[in-house]
């Protein structure tokens, strides 16, 4: 993989306010990562393909990430991206809605990384949790969401996804085949491992 290149691309992305993962909560996931050696990986929120990239160099050896975006522009940049970073082969992108798209894969999963549209979290674990492996990981990015989340005020704009944050948080805690820690890392990362 051409690390020079990824470089580039991260700090493009960073000039043109795409919101890639922050360097702090790429270093738990390396970590994660790292211990399970991922045959697969799906992520929901692909942007240029900044995080695939980096979660990839930690893949078994023939293993994939399946990743999906909507938004044309940054589809035709990741796909781009993944050619000059030499890892296109390893990396294979659904273009469309991931609310259409989840529900057609049939998959099994050993990571699942979400970081798309907050308001989607829980239709989104709905979906991961249906095609995770057992001892699987699903890492949800944004959860704290500038801290809105754990805060008791409500009358922000942008209320819709922090109450379906607070649900996703909510489901994970209370679901009895995961074990969850929220990690104030980045923007707030869930961290949901199954028994
Ligand atoms: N994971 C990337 C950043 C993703 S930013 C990285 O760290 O490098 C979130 C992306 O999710 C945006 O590009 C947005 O277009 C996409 N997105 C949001 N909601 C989506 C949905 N419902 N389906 C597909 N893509 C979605
Ligand atoms: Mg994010």
């Amino acid at each position: 993989m051409n690390k020079e290149e990824l470089m580039i691309i991260k700090q493009k992305a960073l000039e043109n306010h795409i919101p890639i993962i922050m360097d702090d909560t790429l270093d738990v996931i390396a970590k994660i990562l790292k211990e399970i050696k991922p045959n697969k990986i799906l992520e929901i929120g692909t942007a240029v393909g900044y995080s695939a990239m980096c979660f990839s160099e930690y893949l078994q050896d023939g293993g994939i990430i399946d990743t999906i975006e909507r938004d044309e522009e940054r589809i035709e940049e990741a796909k781009q991206n993944f050619i000059k970073v030499g890892v296109h082969n390893k990396i294979h992108l659904y273009e469309g809605d991931a609310v259409d798209i989840l529900p057609t894969l049939d998959e099994e999963y050993d990571v699942v990384f979400i970081d798309a549209a907050k308001g989607k979290y829980p239709f989104f674990l709905e979906q991961a949790l249906r095609m995770l492996k057992d001892k699987g990981v699903i890492i949800a990015d944004n959860v704290l969401y500038k801290g809105y989340v754990m805060s008791d005020y409500n009358k922000h704009k942008q209320r819709t996804a922090v109450r379906n944050l607070r649900e996703y948080i909510a489901r994970v805690n209370e679901d009895a085949n995961l074990d969850t820690e929220i990690l104030e890392v980045g923007d707030g990362l869930a961290v949901s491992y199954k028994k």
